[in-house]
C-alpha cells in the first residue's frame, strides 16, 4: 500500500505564498504588499550603501580567493566578538555592567534563533507559551513544528474595533491565566521587541515597564524577537529599549531570557539568513550552566542545519568593526526609515480615513488596514494589489507610480 497517496496538500504559506500567485498574476499594475522586505523608491530591493561599501573593502571571490570552508556550528568567533559587543555593549547604553552571562550562536537569520529555542525551551523548560494575538504567521509555524504541538496560547494585543493596544487585558490575560496553572512550569512569552508585525503598533514605554514587570512577577520566560531594530526610531541602539528594560537594575531571569536578533531587515541582507541567539542568564560564576547550555544548543543546531552560512556575517562583521562604515549603516537605517514615514504620511493624507487617528503611532514595514479577509481578497481579484490575509500592507512596496493606484483601490474596497 502506498503511503504517499494519503498525504495531504499543505496549506500554502501565508506570506511566501502570496508572492508566488503573485508572481503568476498577469495585471500590468499589479502590486504587492506582501512580503516584509524594504523596497527603495523606484521598487527594487538594493543594497544598503554601508553593505556595498563593505562589499568593496571584502573584495571579490576571484580577488580575494576566500576560504569557502564551513564555519562551526555556532558560527565564527568574530561575529561573536562583533555582534555581542554590538547587543551587549553599545545597545545597552548606561546598563552596561550587567553581571549576567550570554550564551552566544550565530544562527540562520532570525527564524533560526526562534526554532531553536522553542526546541531547546520546550526540550528542557517548558511546554507552555504565548504569543500575542495578533502576530507574525510564522511564529505559530516556527512553535508548533518545534515542540510546542497544541500548547499555544495567545494574548490580547491588539484592539479591534478601536485599532489600540489591549496592554490592560493582556496582562489580565497574563495574571488570570499564569497565575491559575499550579504546575510549576514556567510560561514562555514572545516579545516583539519593536515595530509590532502585523500591526505596526508597541507599547509606549511607560507600558513595557508595566509589561516586563508582570512578565516577571509571574516567573515567565521572555523570547524577545528583533526582526526590525532600528525601524521603529530610525536609530538601532535606541530600538533595543525592550532589551534594555528587561536587564534593567539588573534584574534576574532565571530561565534565562532569549533574544533572537536578525540583520535581515535591518542590513537588507534577508537571504544571506545572518542573526543570532543569546541566552542571557544569572549564572556567569556559575561556568557548568554556561556549558550545558552551549552544548545542548550546539545539539540542536547540528540536527536542523549543521553550521551557519558565512558570507552575511563577513558583512556584518566588516561593518561593525569599522566605525565609519558603522556610521554609515546607522545612516542606511534611518533613510529607510524616512522613506517609511513619508509612504505613511502620503497614505494618511489621501485616504481621510476616520479611523486613522492611530495613524501617527504606526512605525515600521508595515500599515494594519484591519481590512476582513474579503476585501483583502478584493484588492487582489479587483486590482491585483496584494496584502496578507490578515490585512497587513507592506508599506515600501508603494511608490509614486503605484500610490494612487493603490489608495484609489483602498477606498474602493473600504466602503
Ligand atoms: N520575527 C518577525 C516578527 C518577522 O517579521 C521576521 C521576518 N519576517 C522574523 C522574525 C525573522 O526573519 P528572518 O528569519 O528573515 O531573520
Amino acid at each position: 500500500n502506498n503511503l504517499l497517496n494519503t498525504i495531504q496538500v499543505a496549506k500554502p504559506d501565508k506570506i511566501l505564498g502570496l508572492t508566488e500567485k503573485f508572481n503568476q498574476d498577469k495585471n500590468q499594475k499589479k502590486v504587492n504588499l506582501t512580503v516584509g522586505i524594504y523596497k527603495d523608491a523606484w521598487g527594487k530591493v538594493s543594497t544598503l550603501p554601508s553593505v556595498a561599501l563593505a562589499q568593496r573593502q571584502m573584495g571579490t571571490l576571484s580577488t580575494l580567493n576566500w576560504n569557502l570552508s564551513y564555519l562551526p556550528i555556532v558560527g565564527c568567533e568574530k561575529y561573536h566578538q562583533n555582534v555581542k559587543n554590538f547587543l551587549f555593549n553599545e545597545c545597552m547604553k548606561d546598563l552596561k555592567h550587567f553581571n549576567n552571562g550570554v550564551s552566544f550562536f550565530q544562527t540562520l537569520s532570525g527564524t533560526g534563533a526562534i526554532a531553536i529555542t522553542a526546541r531547546f525551551l520546550s526540550k528542557f523548560i517548558s511546554n507552555k507559551i504565548w504569543l500575542p494575538n495578533y502576530s507574525w504567521a510564522n511564529h505559530i509555524n516556527i512553535f508548533e513544528k518545534n515542540g510546542f504541538h497544541n500548547s499555544i496560547n495567545y494574548y490580547s494585543y491588539y484592539n479591534d474595533t478601536t485599532g489600540k493596544l489591549a496592554v490592560d487585558k493582556w496582562l489580565n490575560d497574563l495574571r488570570i491565566n499564569v497565575s491559575k496553572d499550579k504546575s510549576n512550569v514556567p510560561h514562555c512569552i514572545v516579545l516583539h521587541a519593536c515595530c509590532h508585525n502585523p500591526t505596526g503598533i508597541d507599547p509606549t514605554k511607560e507600558e513595557w515597564t508595566k509589561i516586563i514587570d508582570t512578565v516577571h512577577e509571574l516567573n515567565m520566560i521572555p523570547i524577545i524577537d528583533m526582526a526590525y531594530q532600528g525601524l521603529e526610531s530610525g536609530d538601532v541602539v535606541e530600538d533595543a529599549y525592550v532589551l534594555r528594560s528587561c536587564l534593567q537594575d539588573n534584574r534576574k531571569w532565571h530561565n534565562g531570557l532569549y533574544l533572537c536578533q536578525s540583520f535581515a531587515k535591518n542590513m537588507g541582507l534577508y537571504g544571506e539568513r545572518v542573526g543570532s541567539l543569546s541566552i542571557i542568564t544569572p549564572y556567569e560564576s556559575l561556568p557548568s550552566v554556561r556549558l550545558a547550555i552551549d552544548s545542548q544548543i550546539k545539539k540542536i543546531i547540528r540536527s536542523m542545519y549543521s553550521s551557519p552560512p558565512g558570507y552575511g556575517s563577513r558583512i556584518v562583521n566588516t561593518i561593525l568593526s569599522d566605525e565609519k562604515l558603522k556610521k554609515q549603516w546607522f545612516k542606511d537605517v534611518n533613510s529607510m526609515v524616512n522613506r517609511l514615514h513619508s509612504i505613511r504620511n502620503k497614505l494618511f493624507e489621501q485616504l481621510h480615513w476616520d479611523d486613522l487617528v492611530e495613524f501617527g503611532q504606526q512605525h515600521g514595514m508595515f500599515y494594519f488596514t484591519r481590512f476582513t479577509p474579503k476585501q483583502v481578497n478584493q484588492l487582489k481579484q479587483n486590482y491585483s494589489i496584494y496584502l496578507t490575509e490578515d490585512g497587513r500592507l507592506s508599506l515600501s512596496g508603494i511608490n509614486d507610480s503605484n500610490l494612487d493606484y493603490v489608495c484609489e483601490a483602498l477606498m474602493d474596497v473600504s466602503k
